[in-house]
């Protein structure tokens, strides 16, 4: 194959892999422009810069860990990305520096635009002490996941002591973030029970705060009521293996209002679970957690991808449909190409 002509587009848009050490010389320092490449050879699917890219993060591995891990989920138009502006500002005002990350598995239908976009927290993605990053666009929820576990620590590394994942409050993705933060906040909307605001009872049961946005003009009584009725329907719940009883409050992000008193509740979780021992084994629980995901997510693509099990796979699948095999028999017949 011929090499393309210098200059040309092909050529200039690949920019040369810098060594490990320079990656996490310039994320230590604080280079976002570092930090987001280094963050765009975790979402890669090249296989030299998925390798750079595990040298980069197990560098940064010693520095990171010394942050707290909020995700935050709702349904759409509940006012996430207003709350999580509101909280970010109040947050650096306070001396912190905020990351925003988003996991939204269904992103490349809306080509990125639901969540993390920038154009959504104007004052929060325009401050120095923010890093807003949207979440990787086209990718399997396992593959968004993983990749977002892999950029936290980038940003810890950084110096950003919160960081906050976004998602989306209607699916499986909620599963995922939990599996990767420390503290979990569903926002919900005055009035509506769990049904009508179309959040699954499991989602209510993973949270540890819950906060009814937009608590403010007509609304303030609705919202009052639906923090009473979350408060009770909290208490038919089994208690939590942290200790911790989830409070309900009111805010009012667009307002700023009802922060600094959520803020106030996830510093008393952090505390509480801290002396109690929770908080690391939490955070232990689930790094085995990943590794599991990373060993089968790998067994499944070296399957996939062996050449053997390709070349078979018709052939096998005509087989186990047409009844001629079960579909255990096909299924070891294929996995016998798998020698590891
Ligand atoms: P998201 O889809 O969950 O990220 O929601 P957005 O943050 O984009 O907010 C959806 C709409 O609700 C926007 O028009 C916001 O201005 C509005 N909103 C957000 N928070 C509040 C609030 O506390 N009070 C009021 N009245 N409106 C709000």
């Amino acid at each position: 194959m011929s090499k393309p002509p210098p200059n040309s587009p092909k050529q200039r848009k690949r920019k040369p892999l810098l060594a490990p050490e320079a990656y996490l010389k310039g994320i230590r320092e604080g280079d976002r422009v570092l930090l987001g490449q280094a963050i765009t050879l975790v979402e890669s699917h090249k296989p030299d810069h998925s390798e750079r890219a595990r040298e980069v993060v197990e560098a940064c591995l010693p520095y990171s860990g010394r942050s707290i891990r909020l995700g935050i989920t709702g349904s759409p138009g509940v006012g996430k990305s207003t709350f999580i502006e509101a909280l970010g500002m109040y947050l650096i005002e306070k001396g912190h520096k905020v990351a925003v990350l988003a996991i939204d598995p269904s992103s490349k239908q809306s080509k990125g635009s639901i969540l993390g976009d920038k154009t959504r927290m104007t004052r929060l993605s325009a401050d120095p002490n923010a890093f807003i990053r949207p979440s990787p666009a086209g990718e399997s929820l396992g593959g968004v996941a993983r990749k977002t576990r892999e950029t936290i620590l980038l940003c810890e590394a950084a110096g950003y002591d919160v960081v906050i994942v976004e998602t989306v409050g209607v699916g499986q993705s909620e599963t995922a973030v939990h599996s990767m933060v420390d503290f979990f906040l569903l926002l919900l909307l005055p009035g509506a029970g769990d049904e009508l605001q179309g959040i699954k009872r499991g989602i209510v049961e993973m949270a540890d705060l819950l906060a009814v946005n937009k608590a403010d003009g007509d609304r303030v009584s609705l919202a009052k009521e639906a923090q009473r009725s979350y408060r009770n329907a909290l208490h038919l719940f089994p208690s939590k293996e942290s200790g911790w009883n989830p409070p309900v409050c009111l805010c009012a992000a667009l307002q700023s209002e009802g922060i600094p008193e959520i803020w106030e509740e996830v510093q008393k979780f952090q505390a509480t679970t801290t002396q109690s021992g929770y908080f690391q084994q939490h955070r232990q629980e689930q790094a085995k957690y990943w590794l599991l995901e990373f060993i089968q997510e790998k067994l499944a693509q070296l399957f996939f991808e062996n050449p053997a099990v390709k070349e078979q796979w018709t052939e096998v699948e005509h087989k186990v449909v047409s009844g001629e095999w079960s579909s255990i028999k096909g299924g070891e017949v294929l996995l016998k190409f798998l020698s590891l």
